[in-house]
Order: C-alpha cells, then sequence, then structure tokens
C-alpha cells in the first residue's frame, strides 16, 4: 500500500501545524510520498509565504531595496525550524534566493522558493529523503506541464526511494527554468506524484473536512460529502467550489486514483473521498450545490432565426474574434442567448454588439448584467423524475424569477441563472427542498 500526502499551507504555517502533520504522516508507514505547500497563513490576515515572496521579488525587479522583505520570509521559516528543535540552518539557501533575486531569476522562480524550503524544513523533521521539484517535475518552454514527460521520470527517480518530501507548485523546464502551476498548484503536484508512484490514495490535507454540500458561508450548517465522483467534483470546482485545485484530477483520474480530502486539525474526520465511479448511493439526490456571481447576458432576436442555417456559428464567431469564451447558449426558436463572465465582457460589449449586428442582423440585442449562475449537481438526479420541478417548485416559493435554465445531456446537472440579488436565498431554498427536507 502506497499514500500520497500532500498539505497545504496552513497545514505547514507553523511549527505547531507542522508537529500535527508529522503526527499523520507516522500515524501510516504508508504514507511514503510527501507534497508540502510553502507556509500560508496562521491567523487571519495573515500573509502566505508566497505571496510575500512575490512582494519581495518585485521590488527586486523594480531595483529597489528588498533587504527586509527577504528578512521577514526568512523569520517565518526560522520560526518554525527553531519551534520544531531542528539543526538546519537555510543561511546558504537565502543568500543563494538573494544572488537570483538580484539576477531577475523571475517571478516564477520566487515564487517556487516557498515550497522549496518548506520542503527541505519539512524533510528535516520527517527524516525523508529531499526531492527537488525542479529535478523531476518538467514544464514545456509554453509553462505547460508536460504530465507524460514528467511521468517517466519521476517515477524512475521514486522507484528506490521509500520515503520521500518533493515540494509542490514548481518544476522546471529542460534547461531547468523553474516555473510553477497557477495558484494552489500543489495540488496538482500531489496528484502528479500520485500517479507517478502507482500510489493506492492521494491525500489532500488542508483545513476543512472536505467538500461541502453547499458554501457554508451561505448556510451555515451544512454537511460534508462523503463520496464525490471526479465527473461532479469538476462540475462544482467549475462554478466555484474550492477546496482542490481544478487540474488536479487529471493525472490521478487516468489511473483510477482516488483523491481523500482530509482535515489536518481533525484528522479522525473520514473527509471526503474522489473516485471515478461508485455504487455508494449519494445520501441526497443531489451532491452539492455551487455557483457564480458576475455574469452577463445577451439575448438575441431574429424572426425566422431557425430556419438561418449558421446562425449560431456566426454569432458564435464574433465571440471567439474578441477572446471571449462563453459559459451556457440557452436557445428559442426566435432567440439565442448567450452568457458570459461580465468582466471580461465588459471591455468589448460594444465591439462585440456591433460584430453581431454586422454577422447576423438580428431584429433585436439585449443585455442583462449583474446575473449569477448556479449548479445543481449530483450523479443521483439521472433517474430521478421531478428534479427540474423540484427546482421550479423551490424558487418560485421564495419568489425568484428564473432567468435561465440548462441540464446537461448527462443529468449530472442543472444550471440556472438568477438575478445576483438572488443567489444566496436561490441557493438557501434549493438546499431546503433537496437536503433538509428531503
Ligand atoms: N503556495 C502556492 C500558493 O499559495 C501554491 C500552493 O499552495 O499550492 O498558491
Amino acid at each position: 500500500m502506497k499514500l500520497v500526502v500532500k498539505f497545504g499551507g496552513s497545514s505547514l504555517a507553523s511549527a505547531e501545524q507542522f508537529q500535527k502533520v508529522a503526527e499523520i504522516i507516522h500515524a501510516d508507514p504508508n504514507r511514503r510520498y510527501v507534497v508540502p505547500s510553502a507556509p500560508g497563513k496562521r491567523f487571519d490576515g495573515d500573509t502566505k509565504v508566497t505571496d510575500m515572496l512575490y512582494a519581495c521579488y518585485d521590488k527586486a525587479e523594480a531595483g529597489e531595496d528588498f533587504t527586509e522583505n527577504l528578512a521577514a520570509i526568512r523569520a517565518r521559516y526560522d520560526e518554525i525550524i527553531e519551534g520544531l528543535g531542528l539543526d538546519l540552518s537555510l543561511e546558504e539557501e537565502f543568500a543563494k534566493i538573494k544572488d537570483q533575486f538580484v539576477l531577475r531569476a523571475g517571478r516564477q522562480y520566487a515564487a517556487s522558493r516557498g515550497e522549496y524550503l518548506n520542503g527541505m524544513v519539512l524533510a528535516a523533521y520527517l527524516g525523508f529523503e529531499f526531492v527537488d521539484a525542479a529535478t523531476v517535475i518538467r514544464f514545456g518552454e509554453d509553462g505547460i506541464c508536460n504530465f507524460e514527460k514528467t511521468d517517466v521520470i519521476l517515477s524512475k527517480r521514486l522507484r528506490d526511494v521509500e520515503y520521500a518530501v518533493i515540494p509542490g507548485f514548481y518544476g522546471a523546464t529542460d534547461n531547468g527554468v523553474v516555473t510553477t502551476f497557477s495558484r494552489g498548484g500543489s495540488d496538482i503536484t500531489g496528484s502528479i506524484v500520485a500517479r507517478a508512484v502507482r500510489a493506492d490514495m492521494y491525500e489532500n490535507w488542508t483545513d476543512v473536512s472536505g467538500f461541502m454540500i453547499a458554501d457554508p458561508h451561505v448556510i451555515k450548517d451544512t454537511e460534508i460529502i462523503e463520496t464525490l465522483t471526479y465527473k461532479e467534483l469538476r462540475e462544482l470546482a467549475y462554478m466555484g467550489a474550492s477546496v482542490l485545485h481544478e487540474d488536479a484530477i487529471f493525472p490521478v483520474r487516468s489511473e483510477g486514483i482516488p483523491i481523500n480530502i482530509r482535515n489536518t486539525n481533525c484528522p479522525e474526520d473520514k473527509g471526503t473521498l474522489i473516485v471515478e465511479s461508485t455504487c455508494r448511493k449519494p445520501k441526497y439526490i443531489i451532491t452539492g450545490i455551487a455557483g457564480k456571481k458576475g455574469f452577463a447576458s445577451i439575448n438575441i432576436e431574429k424572426d425566422m432565426m431557425n430556419e438561418e442555417i449558421g446562425f449560431c456559428r456566426k454569432v458564435l464567431q464574433v465571440f471567439e474574434e474578441n477572446n471571449l469564451s462563453f459559459e451556457h447558449m440557452p436557445s428559442g426558436i426566435d432567440t439565442m442567448t448567450v452568457f458570459l463572465h461580465q468582466s471580461e465582457f465588459q471591455d468589448c460589449e460594444q465591439r462585440v454588439i456591433s460584430g453581431i449586428h454586422r454577422a447576423v442582423h438580428p431584429d433585436l440585442v439585449e443585455l442583462e448584467s449583474g446575473l449569477a449562475l448556479l449548479a445543481i449537481v449530483g450523479r443521483g438526479m439521472r433517474d430521478t423524475r421531478g428534479v427540474a420541478g423540484k427546482v421550479f417548485t423551490a424558487l418560485a416559493k421564495k419568489n425568484i424569477n428564473i432567468k435561465m435554465i440548462d441540464q446537461g445531456s448527462s443529468e449530472l446537472n442543472i444550471i440556472i441563472g438568477v438575478k445576483e440579488k438572488y443567489f444566496e436565498d436561490a441557493i438557501r431554498a434549493l438546499y431546503e427542498t433537496f437536503v433538509t427536507e428531503a
């Protein structure tokens, strides 16, 4: 049995947190490969080391004095090292980092040092081998991780290593240029390592006990989802449920390795298990509700639209030409509506409108802003009649007007568009119907 364990920034923010992490790792000898993030926030209002590094490098790049910034970062690590009673000095490492900053080694190099140093400290504390991610995680010159190449290099490197710490978030190109994933990317590293060692499980330890059925800021006593499929996770994560980096599922998914989200501060909680597929019946018809504000819609009307071949293509081409990706496109006989992120659309809205006029000569183009989209997700919806009916009733009871409803053919999700001001009430109404009163 082989487990890969990834610990997030808040799990490794202080010596006390390091002790909890070590206890978890030592509790099971199968926890052999450890992927740490950089130290995160110790308390509300604290700054993550990654953000301190970005700020420090920005000063270096602007030619300003960054001595104090770097000293503050070093103090974060020294506090941990002292708290753990380790005989370890990062003197040389910080001297190297300083030189590299002066040489303008790049923002990605700068940010990567958070994980690099934390990995060194953790490896020393656990007595595990330290494997620098720059030597095993390969990025292309385009800044995109080459999963296949990485898998070959990493699996070979770890073949004879029994216990190792591999820092998250970064790797390097063939030429040794240190490159990072997007923020929160240590989750991806954990997944890559799990694939490389053909792990039985990828445990992702964080500061919550798993995915919640709904946003706990809206629903106070919401429950943890026990089991989630990769597909359900994609839908929920895309719509804003943010426990795991969106891209973290791909490497493990291709190997059928499950992910277990666990809470470092409550290790006895079972957390959420994410699997390819499962016979386990979900507790409720729906698995989760997620949503986001900040959408706009463009409604296009034209008599006899249905007869005009290529109408949709011509409209969508306008979006493509303006480099806009759209979210949903419900349509009627003589109408089509395109939903997209308001922030992306705002700057080019007039170009898009005139483009649509030129492309298809519509009778009417109408914009609506301040919309929210909600996704009701669940593998249990497939064979259940009346789910959409329940959605309509739940929202009607609360006087919430539905602007759009869209069910994917997978029957895995129903997307609903409402005015932003109804967003929270809509979540509450749906939660009541599908969870509280179920
Ligand atoms: N430390 C990085 C961040 O703050 C990566 C990570 O934590 O996964 O985004």
